[in-house]
């Protein structure tokens, strides 16, 4: 292992690595990777750190929580740290744990709390007198974002206790979702051609973290409480006392929980659990088993980030073995081939499962499966299926490696890899397979928002002619709508309803509609919040996209997107025919006149931590004072705050000798502006 001989350089490659899956997975709601691998990297990091006690730094994430609160909310600091549980990846592990708590502890004190280890997020909520006030994520375990309105919309957290209680009461516990919810809320998305959610908990974190309350709403999150914070206060003096307390509050619990006095106890709830979660409604990643006396607790104390008087349990993903029948191809909105793998049906964490994506040549060639083969498959999150490894013992003779076709599948034009990424595209944009997508994605909610123009109705309105691009949308006369199959005549009016309504959707809205490849629902927003009409953004894009290129946030990738859709002819035919059914092409909120403003045209950049506010707190201060922030240091930047442990903005800022502010002095600017 690299670790041996070079354990500084393996340890900063894992960190590396963690740190990245740790944003997709904390920040983004977006995992790369199953649990099971991030937990694999997290173990030989641990076990390098302990070997090496001198290359463990109070950065390297073995020692943090969590990941940093997220822009956009409030920041709460929790009275007591919200930690992490030690993970006991195998049983071995476990009875290493039990074995300890036996070693220093009598035989009638060894008691401890199995319950299931729900996987969602950790939530803190505040009553004050028994009324609910708000509440909080975990976030890096000492502050977190403050979501009391998103937590409001759960429709199980009672806004008052059920037993009075009266003062201050903090309880922990855990948002989630449901799978059947989840499956909901991923095909609703697969539906309107948005990103699907990688498993539940991801679900539930962007759920729980959107800036949206009445998003949150419509996701129907659940949320299970296991800890009272100052328990002593309520004269609880056992674990199992708290769970009878939370439920006695009126406070929704798991109620699934057991008291164990011995390993073998432990080991047959554990049994028994990792067979019952696929049934249970609820997605469980593992069981927690807690040390029942409070008073114990302190004699165990905690490492870094977690209490070393209880551990979860997590369960190993379950895998099965299936024998690849053929590779499908499908085309998407962009063009892109996806492969999919198809094999006997197999019964795996609770379902049938028949296919796994295999997502791009690259992957094919990594796991090297061909047609025939027998393959590993197992459930990330439990939910979607994937392909971990071939049974290469259990190849049959003559496979042949697979391609991805050199021709489209659907429209038969040639299929190409784009350069520099794993995908290979199909290079005729008329093909109706990426036509469909395509009006799949225009009436999406984050687009034109066309509720009832979902897949089987597009499936029809192309194969009838009706529609070549999404522009023919609004061409369709009521009575095509009402002629399609399984169309009743209140459902063709809310499609007829929800077309015509869509003509009103906010710019940002309309530009994300058109499809240009690399620009997402943010960055519409933000082109839109720029140039506040279609026509200004078009002209710029194709005349001058050097000039968009140095605008701050847009940089070359999206620059010569934008420049590439908007030159193309039938683009610009497709915006005449647009305009001219009346879509709404401005922005017509209104903007603040900034040129009185203290700080109008004073451009600045941010660089390292502030203390007495986030970044993006000191951004929005800027804006409101008429000021613009950047993402990158030019000789156009007036001045370059510092915080402490600045990037490397800092050293361009000294090279190009750009004026930098300390924070106190960007703290006297502001307040004297
Ligand atoms: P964790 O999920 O291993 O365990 C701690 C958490 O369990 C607590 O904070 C609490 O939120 C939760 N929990 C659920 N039921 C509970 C109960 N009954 N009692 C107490 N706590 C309960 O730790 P974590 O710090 O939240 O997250 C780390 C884990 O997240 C990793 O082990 C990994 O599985 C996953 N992760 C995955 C990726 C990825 O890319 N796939 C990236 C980062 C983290």
């Amino acid at each position: 292992m690299d670790s041996q001989s070079e354990p500084n350089i393996r340890v900063n490659e894992l960190r590396k690595q963690i740190e990245h899956h740790s944003w997709l997975y904390y920040v983004q709601d977006s995992p790369e990777i199953s649990d099971f691998q991030y937990d694999a990297l997290m173990r030989e990091l641990q076990e390098i750190e302990t070997a090496h006690p001198e290359l463990i730094t109070p950065n390297s994430p073995t020692q943090r929580i969590g990941g940093a609160p997220q822009d956009g909310f409030e920041k709460t600091t929790h009275a007591l740290p919200m930690m992490s549980l030690e993970n006991a990846l195998n049983r071995n592990e476990l009875s290493a744990f039990y074995a300890k708590l036996c070693d220093t502890l009598s035989d009638s004190e060894t008691e401890v709390v199995c319950e299931p280890k729900i996987d969602g997020l950790a939530v803190s909520l505040i009553y004050e007198d028994g009324v609910f006030i708000g509440g909080s994520t975990r976030g890096d375990g000492f502050v977190g974002e403050d979501v009391s309105a998103n937590l409001r919309t759960i429709k199980t957290l009672p806004m008052t206790l059920r037993k009075p209680v009266s003062g201050h009461l903090e309880v922990r516990g855990e948002v989630c979702i449901d799978k059947k919810g989840f499956e909901a809320l991923n095909s609703a998305r697969e539906e309107r051609g948005e990103t699907l959610f990688a498993n539940p908990r991801n679900a539930a974190a962007g759920s729980l973290r959107t800036l949206d309350p009445r998003e949150t709403a419509r996701r129907n999150l659940k949320i299970y409480l296991y800890q009272i914070v100052e328990p002593e206060k309520l004269g609880i003096t056992t674990q199992a006392e708290m769970l009878n307390e939370i439920s006695a509050l009126g406070l929704p619990m798991q109620g699934e929980q057991k008291l164990c006095s011995s390993l073998g106890d432990i080991l047959s709830y554990i049994d028994r659990w990792e067979e019952m979660r696929f049934e249970h409604p609820i997605d469980t990643d593992g069981v927690v088993v807690k040390l029942n006396r409070l008073a114990l607790r302190d004699t165990f104390g905690v490492t870094a980030k977690a209490p070393k008087w209880a551990i979860a349990f997590k369960f190993p993903p379950e895998e099965k073995l299936a024998q690849v029948q053929k590779i499908d191809v499908t085309v998407g909105r962009t063009g892109v081939l996806t492969p999919t793998a198809v094999f006997d049906p197999i019964h795996l964490a609770g379902t049938i499962v028949r296919r796994a994506s295999l997502h791009n040549q690259d992957e094919i060639d990594r796991l090297d499966v061909r047609v025939g083969d027998y393959i590993w498959v197992h459930k990330a999150g439990e939910i979607i299926p994937e392909v971990d490894r071939v049974e290469f013992t259990k190849r049959p003779e003559g496979t042949q490696p697979f391609k991805l076709p050199e021709n489209c599948p659907v429209c038969g034009a040639l299929a190409s890899r784009i350069d520099g990424v794993s995908a290979v595209k199909c290079t005729n944009s008329a093909c109706p397979a990426q036509l469909k997508e395509r009006i799949l994605y225009f009436a999406s909610r984050s687009a034109m928002d066309i509720a009832g123009l979902g897949e089987k109705i597009i499936d029809q309105l192309v194969s009838k002619n009706l529609l070549h691009s999404y522009a023919d949308i609004y061409d369709l006369k009521a009575r095509q709508i009402a002629a399609l199959d399984r169309m009743g005549e209140k459902s063709s009016q809310n499609l007829t309803d929800a077309i015509e309504r869509s003509k009103k959707r906010p710019l940002g809205a309309v530009i994300n509609a058109l499809g240009i490849p690399n620009i997402g629902e943010k960055t519409a927003s933000d082109l839109a919040e720029r140039f506040r009409s279609l026509r200004v953004l078009e002209k710029i894009s194709r005349d001058r996209s050097e000039e968009l290129e140095q605008t701050d946030g847009i940089g070359s990738v999206i620059a010569q997107s934008l420049h590439i859709w908007f030159s193309e002819e039938h683009n610009s035919d497709l915006l005449n025919r647009l305009e001219a059914a009346g879509i709404n092409f401005k922005d017509e909120t209104e903007i603040a006149d900034k040129s009185n403003m203290p700080l109008s045209n004073i451009k600045f950049v941010l660089t390292g931590e502030l203390s007495s506010m986030t970044r993006s707190e000191a951004a929005k201060k800027i804006k409101s004072l008429g000021g613009t922030t950047a993402d990158s240091v030019s000789k156009k930047t007036d001045f370059v705050v510092v915080g402490e442990k600045p990037g490397s903005k800092y050293e361009k800022a000294i090279k190009l000798g750009v004026p930098i502010l300390t924070e106190a002095e960007f703290l006297e600017k502001l307040a004297n502006a």
